[in-house]
């Protein structure tokens, strides 16, 4: 090939970089085909997908249930609105209430609307069931939280880069430490005026934190004595990503049998999201028993394209595919496995000082300052040896491979893994 000559990756790299807006630095690997745990770029490269796609693709790519699902629908009836109902909608509520038992759902297409849903009907239940006086009712989130990009969201995000000069911003919102007891008591005494408290029970964009064990039931029991929602955001951690259906699982139908012993939380108010549709499609939801979600009423809330047949159908096949293929299970038994294997490399490694998760979301820390380039570098080596993940705040890379995944093709991984960390050892 000559010097002027481009590769095909370059070429799509340059029409991205010329008419796309900048907003995303993505690892240079273009990628034209995708088949359960496996990807490939423009030039034939195979690799291990350890991202999914930010936990979108728990199902693996292309999964032919979910697109013969939706292949089908395509070609009867795709879209109605919601002004007129449709034979699919109706269907998909009662399967997904009852799959992680609900009363009630509400459709939506991507995770910041499911949150920004969820935030409505916290403060509509806050004025009108709580008695909270109008416009003052008050949500309170963690620090370093990961929400989405609308411009409520980030009005209570602490991400300088995603929120500076987007304001003004939405009031209402109170910051407290993740994983901290104290803060949220103290955040909720002596304050009637908190409507609601919304969390990530594991956060994830912020580098795979994982709180102590008690953290989310006590957090639940604080919110119910102050009479405040306790609303997860389950857009990542559910659809058995973290080892069971839901990485709250209250009351969810996992049949995980190591599930039990560890406390289950029911939220009021639960937000799911990208692997609804197992990647296939934008699918979201907020579901909520009656007395919170009979706040909605006619007009006060909708999308045009919440709650379609095509999204319909290809959730109810993706949460089908999460049953038949036992994804919560496997991700329990296969997150251990990871862990426990990359802890014999990290015991005597520099470069890499721990790994955490749980299930099959999980993350190593870089022996190295939040500003280096090291993880970038390492997830260019990791492209290079077959596997593609990306670093998530500076010196931290997140490992989430679709839930598919066979214990030999993790146990392949981990020696991609460990072979590229140690060409950075010192
Ligand atoms: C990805 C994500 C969102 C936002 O979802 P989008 O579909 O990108 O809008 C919200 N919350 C969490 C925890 C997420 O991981």
């Amino acid at each position: 090939m000559s010097i002027t000559e481009q590769t095909l990756s370059q070429q799509a790299i340059d029409l991205e970089n010329k008419y796309g807006a900048h907003n995303y630095h993505p690892l240079p690997v273009v990628l034209s085909r995708g088949e359960g745990v496996y990807v490939w770029d423009v030039e034939g490269k195979k690799y291990y997908d350890f991202l999914s796609a930010y936990s979108a693709v728990n199902q693996g790519h292309c999964h032919p249930k979910i697109v013969d699902a939706m292949t089908k629908q395509a070609q009867t009836l795709s879209l109605t609105s919601r002004a007129f109902h449709n034979d699919m909608l109706g269907k998909y509520e009662k399967y997904a209430s009852e799959y992680f038992n609900f009363d009630k759902l509400l459709p939506m297409n991507t995770g910041a609307e499911a949150v920004e849903t969820a935030l409505k009907i916290c403060r509509r239940w806050a004025y009108e069931k709580k008695g909270i006086a109008e416009n003052q009712a008050e949500i309170i989130v963690c620090n370093n939280n990961f929400h989405g990009r609308t411009t409520t969201i980030i009005s209570f995000s602490n991400d300088p880069v995603a929120r500076n000069n987007f304001g003004p911003y939405t009031n209402g919102f109170i910051k407290v430490a993740y994983d901290n007891l104290e803060e949220l008591e103290a955040a909720l005494e002596g304050n009637a005026n908190v409507a609601g408290f919304l969390v990530e029970p594991i956060q994830g964009e912020a580098g795979v934190y994982v709180p102590a064990e008690d953290y989310l039931r006590k957090a639940k029991a604080l919110c119910e004595k102050h009479n405040v929602l306790f609303i997860a955001d389950e857009v990542q951690t559910g659809i058995a990503r973290t080892g069971r259906l839901l990485a709250t699982c209250g009351n969810c139908n996992c049949e995980n049998k190591d599930c039990s012993g560890t406390p289950d939380v029911k939220p009021d108010i639960l937000i799911l999201g990208k692997a609804m549709s197992g990647g296939a499609y934008p699918v979201s939801a907020v579901l909520a028993d009656d007395p919170i979600m009979n706040v909605i009423t006619p007009g006060s809330h909708g999308s045009t394209f919440g709650g379609n047949p095509i999204a319909a159908a290809v959730a109810m096949a993706a949460l089908d595919v999460v049953n038949d293929e036992k994804l919560a299970e496997n991700a329990y038994v296969l997150g251990n496995l990871f862990r426990s294997e990359l802890n014999k490399y990290i015991e005597n490694s520099t470069i890499c000082q721990l790994v955490r998760g749980k299930g099959l979301l999980n993350a190593i820390v870089i022996n190295d300052s939040e500003e280096s380039d090291t993880a970038w570098n390492i997830c260019m080596r990791l492209r290079d040896n077959g596997l593609l993940a990306k670093p998530t705040h500076g010196n931290i890379i997140r490992f989430a491979p679709p839930l598919v995944m066979t214990e030999a093709e993790l146990l392949d991984c981990v020696l991609i893994i460990v072979k590229t960390l140690k060409e950075f050892e010192v």
